[in-house]
């Protein structure tokens, strides 16, 4: 622990301070297209803040690759990545297909359906045994996000007769609906508790569940983290079906943030449901303090092409301006042909949306509504503050980081950067919108550490003479319980 107070002292270097940044958060899924080490590496300088692992593909020993290769990358770029580890949850999956053939499903085509872990244009093996004792002649089977659908036509023991209604080629791994049928499942499968317990034990940054229905399964989930020693493991919910709209309340209550999986939403609910559905999400969590991430076929199109579609790009500038914290890719960046470039077109698109977005709440901020804890209060005042004050930005002092989380919740119209000592809690802080995250060498007192913030904001080139920083921290003092400080720093 340092008490050196010469701001001049050279000191271990840490992550720069984001030029510029985005406020929105940058999520992308790894698989196929950018597992390699240059892959991970352009697509952190092209802006990804959070890597996301599908525990649904891949392996143990794939991911424990990809993790080694995302930190290695994040070290030699100096910039932080979180990684975030997706669970399965109760989602039914196809089984693997011979890589070296093709499975083009065509409408009027007989297909059979049974547990099991092959595909064949003759019959897909699912990972779900005994479907048919939940499934009548009638119901509808949709594959992939519903890109394929089927009827089916008979059920007999093990397995279920179906004709395809809309076809499309199939690939290993995809998701399978059953919208007519009500299968069962445990509150929590055997998968993701193996899963969980391995992402632990590689000390992933996030995890997030899939298909979460009630509180309750989240409060399980933290048992079982809290044996393994991970009890503050930071949680994402993904609210994917109708169930965990109807429980949405006490689901935003248990978790530290929401996903809105737009894909399976738009399955298991008529699809025009989707869009209010989004924006109502992003409301609620932002009114609690929960960061956001809009999700699934974001610029899906870019898959194939290097360019998205007009509605592509409106989508993701409304997703970003209805005030998501984080956007999110899929198989855009996993398997698409342009995985470097969709993360620079998003991130493009973001600024825009931003400009508007500050535009829009410049000068209408109010502290929020139920955000009563002094914290809270002490960041909206440093928004409206720094906005009077026509501050260039706002330097946060923070070791769990509650004063950073603040200030993201406050909706900041100028960057937040938040100095942090801890790695690990920076992470955990990259899901939060227009937080700017270094961290720095702890210090006896708060008032040695300002000055070397100040001047890593200098040398960092964000700010120069004449520029105003607001400083916002809590701050023990001998002679108070609490304190806590808000400053203006005209810098000389
Ligand atoms: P979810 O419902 O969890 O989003 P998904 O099947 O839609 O599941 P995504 O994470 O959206 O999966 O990724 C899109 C596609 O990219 C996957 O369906 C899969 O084909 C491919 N993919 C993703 N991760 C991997 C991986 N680790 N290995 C191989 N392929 C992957
Ligand atoms: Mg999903
Ligand atoms: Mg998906």
């Amino acid at each position: 622990m340092a008490e050196d107070t010469d701001p001049a002292r050279p000191r271990r270097e840490d992550s720069k301070f984001e030029n510029d940044p985005r406020a929105c958060r940058s999520v992308c899924t790894l698989g196929p297209s950018s597992s390699s080490p240059e892959a991970i590496e352009k697509l952190i300088e092209a802006g990804m803040n959070v890597a996301r692992l599908n525990f649904s593909h891949g392996t143990h020993e794939t991911h424990r690759e990809l993790v080694g290769e995302i930190r290695a990358a994040s070290k030699r770029t100096n910039r932080p990545v979180a990684i975030m580890q997706d669970l399965q949850g109760h989602k039914v999956r196809l089984g693997h297909a011979d890589a070296a053939t093709r499975i083009i499903l065509r409408q009027g085509d007989e297909v059979l359906i049974s547990h099991g872990e092959e595909i064949t244009a003759e019959r897909l093996g699912i990972d779900y045994p005994g479907v048919e004792r939940f499934v009548k002649a009638g119901h509808r089977v949709f594959l992939d996000d519903a890109k394929i659908e089927l009827e089916v036509i008979a059920c007999s023991k093990g397995e279920l007769q179906c004709e395809v209604r809309k076809g499309a080629e199939i690939y290993s791994r995809k998701g399978v609906i059953f919208p007519d049928s009500e299968l069962e499942f445990p509150i929590l499968n055997n998968k993701d508790l193996e899963d969980a317990r391995f992402g632990a034990a590689l000390g992933l940054d996030m995890i997030a569940m899939s298909f979460v229905r009630s509180a309750d399964e989240i409060g399980k989930m933290r048992e079982n983290l809290e044996s393994w020693g991970k009890k503050d493991t930071f949680i994402v919910a993904k609210i994917e079906d109708g169930a965990g709209i109807q429980n949405l309340d006490e689901i935003l209550k248990a978790t530290n943030a929401v996903l809105i999986a737009r894909g399976d939403l738009g399955v298991t609910l008529p699809r025009e449901k989707v869009p209010g559905i989004q924006e109502s999400i992003i409301s609620q969590a932002n009114a609690l303090g929960i960061p956001s991430i809009t999700a699934t076929q974001m610029l899906e199109s870019m898959i194939d092409h290097p360019q998205p579609t007009r509605a592509e790009v409106n989508d993701v500038y409304s997703a970003v301006l209805d005030g998501s914290h984080a956007i999110m890719l899929s198989a855009e960046t996993a398997m698409g042909k342009y995985p470097v470039e969709s993360v620079e077109e998003m991130d493009r698109i973001a600024r825009e949306a931003e400009l508007e977005f500050n535009r829009r709440n410049r000068g209408a901020h109010t502290p929020v509504a139920g955000m009563e804890g002094i914290n809270d209060l002490l960041a909206a005042s440093a928004v409206i503050f720094a906005e009077y004050m026509n501050a260039d930005c706002i330097l946060g002092f923070s070791i769990e980081g509650t004063t950073h989380r603040a200030l993201s919740t406050a909706s900041p119209t100028v960057p937040v950067y938040g100095v942090l000592v801890d790695h690990s809690n920076l992470r955990r802080l990259l899901l939060h919108r227009g937080l700017s995250l270094t961290t720095m060498p702890r210090e006896k007192k708060l008032d040695n550490l300002v000055p070397h913030a100040l001047k890593k904001l200098r040398d960092d080139g964000i700010v120069s003479s004449g520029d105003r920083v607001i400083i916002v921290a809590r701050q023990p003092e001998p002679e108070a319980n609490e304190s806590f400080l808000l400053k203006l720093s005209i810098l000389s």
